[in-house]
């Protein structure tokens, strides 16, 4: 067996993040990153956006050169999923067999949700990982007709690919209104323009009956609609979700979500079994997460990369600095790129009001605040890249609400 140090389960973004981190710290011991994939680690936004419109098959868009694991003295596992974990005897089994740890950050991430009854019919897919973009990459080189299910980030960017090679699209989207938790409805109405203004069908309020195959009964020919309406298509991306991958924890102590599976962490992300008590030596980070967000005052679990990047490295920290853990707190921002316009937001979406500026003429972007008491809860921008940043700091102070809408108004200008 190999010596006790930090192990780290998921060699994606967060993983990654916890290795260095733990170095930056002065971390010496051994440490070992456990993988599931055939790759080493890779970055995730790439594969929905560049990668899929790109002219050559798509490359593994890898987060660090091969020799930076090396040179950092970090094991990289690969192929390796962990199949079980021994809080007590502080042992991470996975198909490479047993690691033990002294240290554990578990940063496995989450995969996409599947649309029941869907396995086995060729022409769906779902957008993840790396084999996924190949296959729907080869698909969008010949003429196809393409159905999205769910009008979510990776859902409208797939769109925005398939528009961009001049394929009919079609988003359906059960929920009156797309995008509702992330951005709120009016928000959420603001982005979808987007899809109207660049050919994509969307219908909404309507769900998946079933698929249609073709006669042969294995490829997809199109989508019957919980109206009757049948939606063409032979390529279907299901964009509905992800779920945090924890099936390998569940005969353990690990405290996990009831409602998604994720990983209940306290404010320092240390990991807290099912009775709600810290598990010694375990940490989570990244989208497998739910921890309470002190600036929020609010549990989270955020599927965005800043958060999943910037969680992995305090999680690594307070395992291995040998100081009082620190709490985490974060402003959760994202980003998405439909047609060539950026999305960014900043914050939360729950809010009391929604304030839309633009400038008079409509060009040079849109800003939206939102308003929760006296305070900017949230800011989105839709093609305004030099200002996201800038607003961060109202929504971390205080009755930030009135120099917020003023600020926004000498922007747009
Ligand atoms: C297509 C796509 C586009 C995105 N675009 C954006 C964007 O534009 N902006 C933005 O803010 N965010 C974006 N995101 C979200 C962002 O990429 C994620 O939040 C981030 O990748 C999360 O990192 P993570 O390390 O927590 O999880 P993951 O990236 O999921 O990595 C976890 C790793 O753990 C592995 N693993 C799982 N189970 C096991 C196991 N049992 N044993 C070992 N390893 C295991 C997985 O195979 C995976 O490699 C996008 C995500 C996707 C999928």
């Amino acid at each position: 067996m190999r010596n006790r140090g930090l192990v780290v389960v998921g060699a994606g973004l967060a993983g990654v993040a916890a290795c260095e981190s733990a170095r930056r710290e002065g971390f010496s011991g051994p440490i070992t990153l456990i993988g599931a994939e055939s790759h080493v680690p890779y970055d995730r936004p790439p594969l929905s956006k560049e990668l899929l419109v790109g002219e050559a098959s798509p490359a593994v868009p890898l987060l660090r050169e091969r020799g930076r694991f090396t040179e950092l003295d970090i094991d990289v596992m690969t192929d390796a999923p962990a199949v079980g974990l021994d809080t007590r005897a502080r042992v991470v089994g996975t198909g490479k067999g047993d690691v033990p740890y002294q240290h554990l950050v578990i940063a496995c991430g989450a995969r996409s949700r599947e649309l029941p009854g869907t396995s086995g019919i060729s022409g769906i897919h779902t957008l993840r990982t790396h084999s996924d973009v190949e296959a729907v990459w080869k698909r969008l080189q010949s003429p196809v007709r393409v159905v999205v299910i769910g009008a979510g980030f990776i859902g409208a960017e797939v769109a925005s690919a398939a528009r961009n090679y001049g394929h009919p699209v079609t988003i359906v989207e059960a929920a009156p209104a797309p995008l509702t938790r992330s951005l709120g409805a009016e928000g959420g109405a603001l982005v979808t323009e987007l899809h109207a203004a660049n050919g994509t069908e969307l219908v909404l309020g309507v769900g998946v009956e079933s698929m249609i195959t073709d006669s042969t009964g294995t490829t997809v020919a199109g989508v019957k609609l919980t109206d009757g309406r049948v939606v063409d298509g032979d390529l279907v991306v299901v964009g509905i979700g992800a779920a945090p991958s924890t099936e390998w924890l569940s005969d353990t102590d690990i405290g996990l979500d009831a409602r998604d599976g994720g990983i209940e962490c306290d404010a320092t992300l240390a990991v807290l079994s099912s009775a709600g008590l810290p598990v010694d030596g375990v940490w989570a980070a990244g989208d497998v997460a739910h921890w309470p967000n002190a600036l929020f005052d609010k549990r989270m679990r955020l599927e965005h990369w800043a958060s999943a990047s910037e969680q992995g490295a305090a999680a690594a920290r307070n395992a291995v600095s040998g100081n009082s853990p620190m709490p985490f707190t974060t402003v959760p921002y994202f980003w998405s790129d439909w047609y060539g316009t950026r999305i960014q937001f900043v914050g939360t979406s729950q809010a009391d009001e929604l304030l839309v500026q633009q400038r008079r003429d409509k060009t040079g972007g849109t800003v939206v605040l939102y308003r929760s008491g006296g305070r900017v809860a949230g800011v989105l921008t839709i093609g305004r890249p030099d200002l996201i940043m800038k607003y961060r700091r109202f929504v971390t102070a205080p009755d930030s609400w009135v120099s917020g809408v003023n600020y926004g108004a000498d922007q747009c200008r």
